[in-house]
């Protein structure tokens, strides 16, 4: 089958791999009918990411048909339309039973926190993703979910990650009514967590990016103020002064390990990792909520970077919360959501490619060229 070869930081191919084949009784095998690039994917892709292995597969927002399944399969049967949660959860250990998909205790036997992801790094367990024609999924009663009638397939798409990430993130904030919410990032994630913030009755919102493409996106798709980072000054300053200077009731960090800072040196035109990524966008929401306030941040840092100024967030009373989305979790709640067409994903979908032409919009997204805003892999 073809599949995306991760070849070394910013090196893409597309190439022929040995079908998945079911390894246990509760896995399925899905055949990919579309599948995302995602914010994360670039944290891999530049280099990042520890244990980033060459010759893997990327992809954790992916749908498709189930084409197999093991002996021990009963919630999906072969030719169920699915989508998957980009956790890999077993959905019966301690974590899982409280809801923490994201934090599965089974699902990854690397001695890292997270649990186990789609088509990430060998600290999130080393699965191969579904960028290509056919992916192994693991726990197939857990995970897996029948697309429900009549919902767009973009719309199922975006449930695999992008919209339950988005609206986590608001709901880490503990956004209570007429709150003012800053969203550092107009990425598909920090579009998403803007629009769901009105969800929980923010009383304004205000998203901080520099491509004046997504912030246009933003305005329009969340109805919010949004404002560029390089033309406002200061932005902590800037967003003082707009909350007089008490700062924002809840921050959203939904940008991540930031690699385009000091961390990577280029060289020979190829970007080279040479320590952990820096974490602006972090700090300046830190900086900018008020004393007592909460910092949400959904934003991905590798499991060993060392970047909160703890003095700061100590001295100010904050509260951090963080985490991998739990999909399943929100599942049944953003399908309602997207029914009532309170929210409405599949527009944040500009870019479509088939899978051969992986390498091309690996570049285009993470360049931010062409007004890119989420791309969908064709197999
Ligand atoms: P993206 O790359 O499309 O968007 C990131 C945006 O942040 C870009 O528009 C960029 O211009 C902007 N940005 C960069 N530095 C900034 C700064 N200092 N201040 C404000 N904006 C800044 O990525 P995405 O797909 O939207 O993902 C965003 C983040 O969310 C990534 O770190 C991704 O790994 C993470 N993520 C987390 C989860 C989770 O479950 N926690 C799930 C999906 C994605
Ligand atoms: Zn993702």
């Amino acid at each position: 089958m073809l599949a995306m070869n991760y070849r070394g930081p910013s090196r893409v191919r597309v190439t022929h791999k040995p079908m998945p084949e079911i390894q246990h009784p509760s896995d399925a095998i899905v055949r990919v009918t579309r599948s995302c690039i995602c914010g994360s994917d670039l944290h891999l892709y530049n280099g990042l990411v520890p244990d980033t292995r060459v010759g893997s597969t990327f992809g954790h927002e992916f749908i498709g048909v189930v084409e197999e399944i093991g002996s021990d399969v009963t919630k999906v049967k072969v030719g169920d339309t699915v989508l998957v949660p980009f956790n890999v959860a077993c959905g019966e250990c301690a974590f899982c039973k409280q809801g923490l998909y994201g934090n599965c205790h089974e699902s990854n036997s690397q001695a890292t926190a997270v649990g186990g992801i789609f088509g990430y790094s060998h600290t999130a367990g080393g699965f191969d993703g579904g960028q290509a024609e056919y992916v192994r999924v693991p726990y197939a009663n857990v995970g897996p979910t029948v697309i429900p009638e009549g919902m767009d397939h973009d719309d199922a798409l975006l449930l695999t990650d992008v919209v339950p990430t988005g609206y986590q993130a608001a709901e880490m904030g503990g956004i209570k009514t007429g709150d003012t919410v800053v969203v550092f990032g107009a990425g598909p994630v920090g579009i998403m967590a803007a629009k769901c913030a009105w969800l929980f009755g923010a009383g304004r919102v205000i998203v901080i990016d520099k491509l004046e493409y997504r912030l246009e996106f933003v305005r329009n798709y969340a109805q919010c103020e949004a404002y560029n980072y390089e033309s406002v000054g200061d932005p902590v300053l800037f967003l003082k002064k707009t909350t007089d200077w008490f700062g924002a009731d809840v921050c959203i960090d939904a940008v991540g390990a930031d690699a385009t800072g000091n961390a990577l040196q280029t060289i020979t035109g190829r970007k080279l990792m040479l320590q952990a990524g820096s974490a602006t966008a972090l700090h300046w929401a830190i900086n900018s909520v008020k004393k007592g306030g909460i910092v949400s941040v959904v934003g991905v840092y590798g499991p060993t970077d060392n970047l909160v100024p703890i003095g700061n967030v100590l001295n100010k009373g904050l509260t951090i919360r963080a985490n991998q989305a739990s999909v399943k979790r929100l599942l049944p709640r953003l399908i309602e959501h997207i029914q009532a067409g309170r929210l409405d994903p599949k527009a944040l979908i500009t870019h479509r490619f088939p899978l051969e032409e992986a390498a091309e919009a690996y570049h285009i997204f993470s360049e931010k060229l062409d007004n890119c805003i989420k791309p969908v892999l064709i197999p």
